[in-house]
């Protein structure tokens, strides 16, 4: 699933929900690896030359006193070429140094703004001989063109802590979220991911609360690197629970799912809407009124979300795009099959983001919120399909996703259980 979280406007989070959090303990789990490495250069005996600290000299796992370093960005314009030029590395040897590379690191995938490192020999000016470049906080390129030219991508040590959070939704209006200090990717993964075939975010309500526990990364000790995974999760929903453990199934390709108290997968086959906290303006109803058309019964076959323009439009299953158009009162709309029983359809976007023939998974970015064709304000008419005939997928039995095999049920719950215990312990 793909996530959008960068271009999501939060305001429009905020508007609907007024959630309290509150840090209860936390567990300290310490992931270390400290290698030093060097280039043949390396003179032991000029580590006593230069007196620096030790958390200063050690990075990326060279000694950096033994070089001359220099720290830059990759600015407009920067080719994996044009930086090594640049530092007095020329063709045909960058030419090696590229293929060398490829194996690990595509260098056309340089980007602007992100931060690299050269380590120039000490005795020879001008000559370099470690590129080292920083794609996200916690992986780096090296590539050394010492002797031999070798390329890796190594990884920061990594500190892991364990966190537990706990919230309460007010139905009044709140700016507090991230004054909270929760992380904002906590909150995408509980709505998008977790939770998006159990719960409809848009209808929370005052008393509505969870519970969450999950890994934060943390590298060179203090830089917050995001959420490593949520554990396990519980949510009070118009005072039903609903519990979610994050259980590796080997079953599905080695990656995790969340599951119930019961084993029951969490996921289903569609999602409850096609936008992100978004807030339904216009319920399918076939006995719809609208005044402006002098009181007659105008049927809407579709549920309205409204949303500001430009809000991505999520695919709600997995599917083929069958159409991707502009067309009278639909606007721009796409609309995607996904088996012989079902399809969906979006209408009024601005923007369409895939075409006739693209496979597309659940949860992913297919078209942007506009008002195109027959709409008074921003919304996609979300046209639920079934057999053919337009239907209210909110009173549709949907299927569900592949349960937890029955032979995996008894591990199941020797592994939830000390998690239940921790998140019923919260509060
Ligand atoms: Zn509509």
């Amino acid at each position: 699933m793909k996530k959008i979280i960068g271009d999501m406007d939060l305001s429009n989070y905020k508007k609907y929900f007024n959630i309290k959090f509150f840090f209860s303990g936390f567990v300290m789990i310490v992931f270390y690896s400290l290698v030093i490495k060097g280039c043949s250069e390396d003179d032991p005996l000029q580590e006593n030359k230069i007196e620096v600290s030790q958390q200063d000299t050690y990075k990326f796992g060279y000694n950096l006193s033994n070089y001359h370093v220099v720290n830059d960005t990759v600015r407009s314009g920067d080719s994996f070429g044009v930086l090594l030029e640049k530092h007095h590395l020329f063709y045909p040897k960058i030419h090696h140094i590229a293929e060398k590379t490829k194996e690990v690191f595509d260098v056309r995938r340089l980007r602007i703004g992100k931060p690299y490192t050269i380590l120039f020999s000490k005795e020879a000016a001008n000559t370099p001989l470690v590129f080292i470049y920083q794609p996200n906080k916690i992986e780096y390129l090296v590539v050394e063109f010492c002797d031999l030219i070798s390329a890796s991508i190594e990884r920061k040590s990594i500190k892991i802590i364990e966190k537990e959070s706990f919230g309460f939704i007010e139905n009044t209006l709140s700016e507090t979220m991230e004054d909270q200090g929760l992380p904002t990717q906590l909150i995408y993964d509980m709505s998008d991911d977790i939770y998006a075939w159990t719960i409809d975010f848009s209808r929370l309500q005052k008393g509505d609360n969870f519970k969450v526990i999950y890994n934060q990364r943390f590298v060179d000790d203090s830089i917050y690197a995001g959420i490593e995974s949520i554990k396990a999760a519980f949510f009070e929903h118009k005072g039903e629970s609903f519990y979610a453990f994050n259980y590796m199934n080997k079953e599905s390709k080695n990656s995790t799912d969340y599951f119930d108290e019961n084993a029951k997968s969490l996921r289903k086959a569609f999602l409850k809407a096609p936008l992100q906290f978004s807030r339904i303006s216009s319920r399918y109803n076939l006995k719809r009124r609208i005044p402006l058309y002098g009181n007659r019964v105008r049927p809407h076959k579709g549920t309205d979300f409204a949303a500001p323009i430009g809000t991505p439009i999520l695919a709600t299953a997995n599917g083929t795009v069958i159409e991707s158009r502009r067309k009278g009162g639909n606007g721009n709309y796409v609309k995607i099959r996904h088996n012989a029983t079902y399809s969906t359809q979006y209408l009024h976007m601005s923007k369409r983001l895939v075409k006739v023939g693209d496979y597309v998974k659940q949860g992913d970015v297919i078209g942007k919120v506009g008002m195109t064709g027959n709409t008074a304000g921003p919304h996609v008419c979300y046209r639920f399909w079934k057999n053919g005939k337009q239907v209210d997928p909110f009173r549709q039995k949907l299927p569900d996703a592949k349960a937890l095999p029955s032979n995996l049920k008894a591990n199941f719950e020797e592994f939830i259980r000390p998690l239940k215990q921790q998140l019923d312990s919260i509060n």
